[in-house]
């Protein structure tokens, strides 16, 4: 395998919650509580959870657009977590982010032609004539026009609006790019249209993904490897075969219930989750999920059990695989 372009060692994100006249801290939300995690040059890796399991926090604190509490992030075989504010703006270039939301990323009083501009300005790259020229370039290869340049986000459709962000990250030619719900707010229609033109700049431009999702059917289209996350943690780690065809942690198990088979003769069994994710500011004791595991056994109640591997690089923590 290719060497890791991302590499993340116990990373984690707590957020004070502050209480009384003196706003003390009287606890933390542990929103990324303990994750690590590799990426390789042209690979994928899906990240699902239900909402509020942490997967955009760690996103978002990798590229220290929020400052993690602790961790180490290595990216391109540099800990980044110590650059200054100006070693870090070079090393956006090559990270990117791509929102769930175009619509709220995308300034609306400005052209989709300044959008696109806007960072390439910011970092210095080309003479005037020549970014627009790129700009044109940029829309022609998410599949918009050229005349798209002089018009205003609210005059695209939603699936539209997410080619402009796109282009909006490419402009700067990435090499990384943090996909965050990129087509949870499309039309199941559209996702696939998006989803397609990610896999095909992800051939032509030779680019690595983060690829945040709460849907696991989203991720198998895209990801090379999938990492399931539960209140602030990766329970499980696997290559897409082996999740998607021997999920072993519970909680896999029970969200990959819930995705329509095209064969309806093989449907599986839906497991409901009982509840609801508890909060990350008072989880559970021992195994997180043990509240909602329909094979909880004592020990779950009170040991936290270790994310290992299992052979072939198929990680879960969970202790019905202890030996
Ligand atoms: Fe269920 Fe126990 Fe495994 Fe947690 S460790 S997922 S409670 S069996």
């Amino acid at each position: 395998m290719s060497e890791a372009l991302l590499k993340v060692n116990h990373l984690k994100k707590y957020f004070p919650i502050r209480a009384g006249l003196l706003q003390k801290t009287v606890g933390h939300v542990k929103a990324v509580d303990d994750v690590s995690l590799e990426i390789h040059n042209g690979e994928t890796l899906g990240l699902v959870g239900e909402s509020g399991c942490g997967k955009s926090t760690t996103g978002r604190s990798i590229l220290r657009l929020i400052e993690p509490t602790a961790g180490e992030i290595y990216f391109n075989g540099r800990e980044i977590r110590s650059l200054s504010g100006n070693e870090m703006r070079a090393v956006y270039r090559d990270m990117q982010l791509v929102f769930q939301d175009p619509y709220a990323s995308l300034n609306p009083r400005k052209t989709v032609e300044s959008l696109i501009a806007e960072p390439m300005l910011i970092h210095n790259m080309y003479a005037p004539a020549e970014r627009k020229k790129k700009v044109h370039e940029l829309l022609e290869r998410v599949g918009l026009n050229a005349y798209h340049a002089k018009r205003y986000p609210h005059e695209f459709s939603g699936g539209q609006r997410q080619r402009i962000g796109i282009a909006r990250a490419l402009g700067l030619q990435p090499k990384f790019i943090i996909c965050d719900e990129p087509v949870s707010a499309l039309d199941v229609s559209i996702q696939s249209q998006v989803l397609n033109l990610l896999k095909e700049l992800q051939q032509d431009f030779n680019l690595t993904y983060l690829f945040i999702a709460h849907d696991l059917s989203v991720v198998k289209h895209i990801s090379d490897r999938i990492g399931v996350m539960y209140l602030g943690r990766i329970v499980e780690l696997s290559d897409k075969k082996g999740l998607y065809e021997k999920p072993l942690h519970p909680y896999t198990q029970a969200l990959l219930s819930a995705v329509p088979v095209p064969n309806p003769s093989h449907n599986r069994d839906r497991i409901i989750l009982e509840g609801d994710v508890p909060s990350p500011a008072n989880p559970p004791s021992g195994c997180t999920f043990h509240p909602r595991c329909s094979a909880c056994m004592d020990i779950c109640r009170t040991q936290r059990p270790a994310l290992r591997d299992l052979g072939g690089g198929h990680m879960v923590a969970c202790h019905l695989y202890n030996e």
